[in-house]
């Protein structure tokens, strides 16, 4: 939709350390230099692990790239005795744009429940970046056909208590359980009718104008061979949560390159 700039975002996970981040930046640079990419028509966000954040900001700067960046998580504390925690403003600090909240595998070995996520969004909006929250059934669900009220009932549960103006900062990712590092992509209609039924309840929740504004993002084992026909055939998807395919310059361009 034009009323939505499509966003392209690589979850690095634990993956490429602060030098492997510096020679990712310099060949992404080099291959949208030189390629079909128009800055305005899609926006690119890289989320590295937290010690390769400042190589990246580096990058951004020395090469003045249209290139956004953020955390694949934080505290929810703000400062003080909080050992192995990083703060919304240090990350705010470092030129951070967005923070993911609530990925599978945080919600999986780590201690990130709901009133966890919830905090996690307050923080990140109080320091003025944009939570990208994840959501998504995992195999059960989806078998018992309940995935759409599952993936819509955990937006719910880190809403609920969100005021409109806040809100409106927040992106959605719907991310399968089932679909996330497996090479198991959703079909187009799955993602299209998660993407779709997730904006309904934001146009419930707070107003139309905000749903029609909200971005929701596709994750789960998106490549460059399957990523057109994602995005051309869901419509109510406005850019992808890309994990694998993300660690490769040549692959994550090939991908930017189609929108
Ligand atoms: C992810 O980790 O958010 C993800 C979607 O991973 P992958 O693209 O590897 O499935």
């Amino acid at each position: 939709s034009a009323l939505r700039t499509p966003l392209i975002v690589g979850n690095w996970k634990m993956n490429l350390n602060h030098r492997e981040a510096a020679q990712f930046m310099q060949q992404l640079a080099w291959i949208l230099r030189d390629g079909r990419f128009d800055p305005s028509a899609c926006e690119i966000a890289i989320l590295p692990p937290f010690t390769s954040i400042h190589s990246v900001q580096v990058l951004v700067q020395a090469d003045k790239l249209s290139i956004c960046y953020g955390a694949q998580t934080v505290s929810v504390t703000s400062q003080g005795a909080f050992t192995g925690d990083v703060s919304a403003d240090m990350l705010s600090a470092l030129g951070c744009t967005y923070v993911l909240v609530g990925h599978s595998e945080r919600r999986r070995y780590h201690s990130d429940d709901d009133a966890n996520l919830v905090d996690q969004v307050r923080a990140t909006l109080a320091a003025g970046m944009q939570p990208i929250l994840c959501v998504g059934e995992g195999y059960e669900e989806r078998r018992e056909g309940i995935e759409l009220d599952y993936a819509v009932g955990q937006v719910d549960d880190i809403t609920r208590d969100l005021s409109e103006e806040d809100a409106r900062k927040l992106i959605i990712a719907y991310e399968p359980v089932w679909a996330i590092g497996t090479g198991l992509v959703a079909t187009p209609q799955s993602a299209q009718d998660a993407a779709h039924a997730i904006r309904t309840h934001l146009e419930r929740t707070y107003s139309a104008d905000l749903a029609a504004q909200a971005r929701i993002l596709y994750g789960g084992s998106v490549t460059s061979a399957n990523a057109l026909t994602l995005l051309t055939q869901a419509r109510d998807m406005d850019g992808f949560l890309i994990g694998g395919a993300s660690l490769e310059a040549e692959e994550f361009s090939a991908i930017i390159q189609q929108i």
